[in-house]
């Protein structure tokens, strides 16, 4: 039976494969390739690269030096998990291995908005589509800015860009659903209302085009504020409590709720950072650590 099995293989998966391995752990990591960290263009809020780096650099560096220290790493989909005697039971294809703990850092998948998967990506590769205004609202600073979405993730999400451009509007997907008091707060921010459906997506340039029942609208950059799908299914099936939104409920030790199951990055609860991933990631390493230690002393 292997130490660990690592489920995902982005910024808290490598993270905690590296830390694993340099305590000398028995661990395998499965990968089925769809980081969001892979779709970053090139980050400039990840400390330590001054000049930025791309997704794709930053995972390809982290594989190499989990791969250092003998990571094992497979591209291959966990497709099922269940606790047995002493630890838990993954499946891959027809096969099935066992380690004593697992943990979860399989992430989320944002919503997309309704337009095509070219369109879509080549906005996202070039500035005009972002997810993440924490990460990115100072590339907007001053820019002319669309928010995509309503209701209360909507106008938050539209209020937090404010800090960034006084030139800020919010779409609706169809009609607003938006509580008096973030009417209120909108309009005190002079974030302009637009109501849905939104049409026609194209990209010009360095803009963004879309239509809408008040007419065309250009923009610089568009934040889909649709929510996201946290890919927690594994662990709740297996047993361990996520809330209504489907995250992990962890404790400060990255712990869920199943005994010896771990959850770390944006499947957990908390801010959906690449730092915040990796910090989480380290604590449930050294504790899944600690915990092994407890159950068998790691002495070599
Ligand atoms: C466009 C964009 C820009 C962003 N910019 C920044 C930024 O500038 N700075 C920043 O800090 N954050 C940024 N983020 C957020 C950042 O990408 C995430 O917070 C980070 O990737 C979370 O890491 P994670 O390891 O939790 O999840 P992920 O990176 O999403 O990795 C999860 C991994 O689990 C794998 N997986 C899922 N299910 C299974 C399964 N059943 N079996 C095997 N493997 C599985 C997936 O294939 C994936 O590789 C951005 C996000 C997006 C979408």
């Amino acid at each position: 039976m292997d130490d660990c099995i690592i489920i995902g293989g982005g910024p808290a998966g490598l993270t905690a494969a590296i830390y694993l391995s340099r305590y000398h752990l028995k661990i395998r990591l499965f990968d089925c390739g769809s980081s969001r960290a892979a779709l970053i263009p090139c980050t400039h809020n990840h400390a330590g690269y001054p000049d930025g780096i791309s997704g794709l650099d930053l995972l390809a560096a982290m594989r190499a030096q989990a791969e250092q220290y003998g990571t094992v790493r497979e591209a291959a989909k966990v497709t099922s998990l269940r606790p047995i005697e002493g630890g838990f039971a993954a499946r891959i294809g027809d096969r099935e291995v066992r380690a004593r703990s697992v943990l979860l850092a399989t992430g989320v998948i944002n919503h997309r908005p309704p337009m095509p998967d070219d369109v879509h990506d080549a906005a996202l590769a070039n500035g005009q589509i972002r997810y993440c205004p924490v990460c990115d609202g100072y590339e907007v600073t001053d820019k002319r800015v669309a928010v995509y979405g309503t209701g209360e993730h909507g106008a938050r999400e539209a209020l937090f860009v404010r800090s960034f451009t006084r030139d800020v509007t919010l779409i609706a997907p169809d009609r607003h659903d938006l509580p008096p008091e973030q009417i209120d707060q909108l309009e005190a921010a002079g974030v302009v209302r637009v109501e849905g459906p939104a049409t026609d997506w194209r990209l010009e340039q360095d803009h963004i085009l879309l239509a809408t029942p008040k007419g065309p609208l250009k923009f610089d950059s568009l934040y889909p504020a649709l929510g996201s799908h946290s890919r927690s299914e594994l662990a709740v099936e297996a047993g361990a409590r996520a809330d209504p939104s489907g995250c992990l409920e962890v404790d400060d030790h990255q712990r869920t709720s199943l005994p010896g199951l771990f959850a770390a990055g944006d499947v957990a609860k908390g801010l959906d950072q690449i730092s915040h991933a990796m910090g989480e990631a380290g604590v449930a390493a050294t504790t899944i650590r600690n915990m092994l230690n407890a159950e068998r002393p790691l002495w070599r």
